[in-house]
């Protein structure tokens, strides 16, 4: 039977749509718009209201009449595969016998029991694969925290890891290789947009869990006591086969925002397109649901790290173009007004065709963290003070990932000119001031900007990073202060100075251990006091020396012997320093 249909204005608000529906007796409310048909299902409606937000127009959560997420297609078996014959094929041997103790044990458990998820998501996707497998989700038709005392209780393979009492999910090993997250089939409501659902039912039928996952594709079970059955109750099997990600109801992204990036992040590492239907429905809450959603929170520092994690190709470039392009950012901050230049897109575009070589130089694994890390840089990179520190703040951004946006940030419009400097035959002592109070990823996004803007000082620049980071970062002087004083340094500013002089010695390698040091302070003390007598002698004719106020650092200044008593680097660069850099 065909569901009837009230004709509504599309901006009307959900609260009169849903009460006109409950008058009228109706399931759908109804608009056209651009000679299309676009519908809401009356439960749709209900739901947005249960979230506080029935003044949103009936528009923000409506579909193509028609669309695959119409209700009836939600219910009922839609197809099935059988793996039953072909499991070794596919999965690691330890994974099958842990199937097949798992399906004996559920025999006797009394319950249905599912692999649901990424799993079989990439069993059906990578058909010709042998999969790894860590991480297994398993959802079960009852209670899954006996379920995990029955395993220890009955099998000394399973081990229990952790039981979470207040989400009814646990935490168990296999033979210390593998492990599984139990949890049992539920029902559930979002009390507001964004926020953790409440368990409404636990232990239903598997029909009505598949609801409330995120996508199609990530709503398949693969059956444990019917061992290699893949039921397919969302047309999940369809929509890998087209490469579409597909959310499973209209008002998903308003019951949970951090879907969206959960969808770009398989569309990036699948090659997957947004179905029709869930592209337009995740630019309608992007446009409405800055009502209801301020953005930001843990839930989408995961997601966004799972985003930027995948691994770097044209696929995900595009995607990370669409996630500036269409505003998918301001998830991390609603209320944001900052709107990314093409400049920034392109920089954040083009990233991936750089991050690959320069890690592998650096030797660092492109892991979650690091790629997180260097494409906040670029993400922030143009974000005004006050919206980069409200956004850090609402995303939760720890101490350190602040510090190394804010440098790079500061560095904008300097990064050619101070970097440049370098060229092969670079002092170490040069090379260490450049790098000196840097955070790594800051070096790496400079790196990065100097990569896209083309020209090869990035090579230079990388290899003089590495040769930091091995030889010269870690470098401490022997003495230190109080030391310095023991040697008849008088306190104050020059100490710092001095220890800064000795410090650009040793890397130069003029004071390879501690009695070098000492010597050498002695020497600037000698050569001081010499000075010293001389201006006396000279009476007037020089001006009194004055440490403290010049080239503190060393940096940049050449040095100028002639004019200063106590002096960094008086020797122009030691042999050792070439021919390292030669080398
Ligand atoms: P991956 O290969 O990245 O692990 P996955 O699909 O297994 O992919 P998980 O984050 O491990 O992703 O989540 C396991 C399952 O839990 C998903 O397949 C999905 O069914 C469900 N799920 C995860 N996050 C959400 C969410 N935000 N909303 C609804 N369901 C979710
Ligand atoms: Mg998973």
């Amino acid at each position: 039977m065909r569901d009837s249909l009230i004709p509504v204005d599309p901006a009307l608000p959900i609260g009169p749509a849903l009460a006109l529906a409950r008058e009228q007796q109706g399931d759908l409310v109804s608009y056209v718009q651009a000679g299309k048909g676009w519908v809401v299902h009356g439960d749709d409606l209900s739901k947005m209201a249960t979230m506080g937000l029935p003044q949103l127009p009936v528009e923000s959560v409506a579909i193509p009449e028609g669309s695959p997420l119409s209700h009836v297609e939600r219910t009922g078996l839609n197809a099935s595969a059988d793996y039953a014959k072909r499991l070794s094929a596919f999965f690691p041997i330890y994974f099958v016998a842990a199937l097949y103790e798992l399906q004996s044990l559920m025999q006797k458990f009394g319950s249905k029991a599912y692999v649901i998820g990424g799993i079989t998501r990439d069993l059906m996707l990578y058909n010709e694969k042998r999969l790894r497998v860590h991480d297994v989700d398993i959802t079960v038709e009852g209670d899954a925290l006996a379920l995990a005392d029955f395993l220890m209780e009955n099998s000394r393979n399973f081990q229990l890891l952790e039981k979470f009492p207040e989400f009814g999910t646990a935490k168990i090993s296999y033979k210390d290789s593998l492990m599984f997250d139990v949890a049992s089939t539920r029902q559930e409501i979002y009390p507001h947009c964004g926020a953790l659902p409440v368990v409404v039912n636990r232990g239903v039928p598997l029909v009505n869990d598949i609801i409330r996952r995120d996508f199609t594709i990530n709503a398949l079970a693969f059956s444990v006591h019917e061992l290699g059955q893949v039921l397919d109750y969302s047309n999940g099997i369809r929509d890998i086969q087209a490469r579409e990600i597909r959310v499973l109801h209209p008002i998903s992204f308003f019951e949970d925002p951090s879907r969206i990036l959960r969808a770009l992040k398989f569309c990036a590492r699948f090659n997957f397109e947004l179905a029709e239907e869930t592209a337009q429905l995740l630019e309608k809450f992007l446009s409405f649901g800055g009502a209801c959603y301020k953005g930001g929170g843990e839930r989408i520092k995961q997601e966004l790290k799972g985003l930027l994690r995948v691994e770097e190709s044209e696929t995900k470039s595009r995607w990370l173009r669409y996630f500036l392009e269409t505003g998918c950012y301001r998830l991390l901050n609603m209320e944001t007004t900052f709107r990314p230049s093409p400049e920034v897109i392109e920089a954040v575009e083009r990233i991936g065709q750089f991050l690959p070589g320069i890690a592998s130089t650096l030797h660092q694994a492109v892991d979650a963290d690091f790629a997180f890390d260097v494409y906040l840089c670029f993400i922030f990179r143009d974000f005004s003070v006050e919206e980069f520190q409200q956004t850090a703040a609402r995303l939760g951004l720890t101490r350190n990932e602040r510090e190394f946006v804010e440098q790079f940030r500061k560095l904008q419009g300097t990064v050619q000119e101070r970097f440049g400097t370098l060229h092969e035959y670079s002092s170490p002592a040069e090379i260490y001031d450049l790098f000196h109070g840097l955070h790594r990823i800051t070096v790496v996004a400079c790196l990065l900007e100097l990569a896209l803007a083309g020209g090869n000082c990035s090579k230079n620049v990388l290899e003089a990073f590495v040769k930091y980071k091995r030889k010269w970062e870690k470098m401490r002087l022997e003495l230190d202060g109080n030391d310095l004083i023991g040697l008849g340094v008088p306190e104050g500013k020059v100490i710092g100075i001095l220890l800064d002089q000795l410090l650009h010695a040793k890397l130069a390698g003029q004071v390879p251990d501690r009695m070098d040091e000492v010597q050498y302070i002695q020497n600037q003390l000698a050569a001081h006091a010499e000075r010293l007598a001389e201006a006396k002698a000279g009476e007037g004719r020089q001006q009194p020396p004055e440490p403290e106020s010049k080239n503190i650092a060393g940096r940049q200044q050449p040095p100028e012997p002639e004019s200063e008593t106590i002096k960094g680097r008086q020797q122009p660069p030691e042999p050792e320093a070439g021919a390292d850099v030669a080398r």
